[in-house]
């Protein structure tokens, strides 16, 4: 196989005709008839997946993955990449904003420049609230001076990459992923492809403020344990405050002023309670994520999948057995892998 193109999926059943469509011309265009599309159905709620059935059932190119639930598109992008099996593999979002006609001018740059990883960085974006323009400008700036690894400024996870750098992202095995940042991290030569962000095709965005949130806090927390430090830094600061503070009311008593009580004493007691909790509830960030990292669960469960026969071999993830429970009598009915 020689490409494969992995695109998570989070109720957009209004994309998804067009975007097969246009994935499919894009993909014959580059590479003829040796590639596949892999849907991956992020728990849906609305008629994505009787969709995506429908569509792998017509298109033998087209592989659908459905999820046992909503496991959050960083989970979902990593169940299609455990499962894809293409040399190459290029992800793109399902709301048609990363335009999939520019396949075949990102495989002539990893040819041209022999790179392991063409990832596509955002000149300008249409149709995105000046609110989400700025916490993002503002959060990779952030991201970049927070952390180690050279995580590249506006670059979302369309990207294209060689089954060498996929199998190399696929051996990390954390739950808490970052998939742009860990792609950074993992090296080899990996070049830039500037192009427009298109609008949303149809739908609204799938990232509330709650889940980019949440996103953004995985992927400080993720590359950089800088967090961590600012304890020991805001320590010093109050430090250097207490001794200029008591160098102050022994020169006051010396000179025979008593110094007025109750408001500076309170004043000193509810910062230094702030500052602990607030260094507290980072090492709790912390000690959560260990947590969930320490229970070592599969990172996504597959409950069926269409367009493909065989189980896949899987790394990161868990398959359910599509023969287990076909035509059991109490079963739910459904009936996995046509
Ligand atoms: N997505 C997903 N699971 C989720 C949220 C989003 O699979 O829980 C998918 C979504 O269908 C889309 C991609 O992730 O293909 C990016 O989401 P979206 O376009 O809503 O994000 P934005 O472009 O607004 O940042
Ligand atoms: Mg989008």
């Amino acid at each position: 196989m020689t490409l494969s193109i992995v695109i998570p999926c989070f109720n957009e059943e209004l994309c998804l005709e067009l975007l097969h469509r246009r994935v499919a011309a894009a993909a014959r265009t580059s590479v003829g008839e040796d590639y596949e599309i892999l849907f991956v159905n992020d728990g849906s709620s609305d008629k994505s997946w009787p969709i995506m059935q429908r569509i792998a059932a017509a298109d033998g190119h087209v592989v659908a993955v459905n999820l046992s639930r909503n496991h959050g598109h960083q989970l979902a992008l990593t169940a299609g990449l455990d499962i894809c099996r293409g040399d190459r593999i290029l992800i793109i979002d399902a709301d048609l904003q990363d335009p999939p006609e520019l396949l075949a001018p990102m495989l002539e740059t990893m040819d041209r420049e022999q790179a392991d990883v063409v990832y596509g960085v955002r000149k300008s974006r249409a149709g995105e609230t000046a609110f989400k323009r700025a916490t993002a400008h503002g959060f990779y700036r952030l991201l970049s001076r927070a952390t180690e690894v050279d995580i590249p400024l506006d670059a979302g996870d369309f990207r294209l990459m060689s089954r060498r750098a996929l199998d190399a992202l696929l051996a990390l095995p954390e739950q808490a992923r970052f998939i742009r940042g860990m792609v950074a991290w993992i090296g080899f030569r990996q070049v830039p492809f500037p192009y427009d962000r298109e609008e949303r095709f149809a739908g609204d965005t799938k990232y509330p403020f709650r889940k980019m949130l949440r996103f953004a806090i995985d992927a400080l927390t993720g590359f950089s344990s800088a967090p961590l430090k600012l304890a020991s830094h805001v320590g010093l600061a109050l430090s250097i405050g207490s001794v200029i503070l008591i160098l102050y009311i022994a020169y006051a008593w010396l000179a025979g002023q008593s110094i007025q009580g109750w408001t500076s004493l309170m004043l000193v007691v509810v910062v230094i309670g702030a500052v602990q909790m607030f260094v507290l509830a980072l090492m709790g960030e912390y000690i959560g994520r260990l947590y969930n990292e320490a229970k070592g669960r599969p990172l996504y469960i597959v409950q069926e999948i269409a367009g493909r026969s065989e189980r896949p071999p899987v790394r990161l993830g868990y398959v359910a057995d599509a023969t287990a429970n076909r035509d059991s009598p109490g079963g739910k009915g459904t009936r996995p892998i046509r």
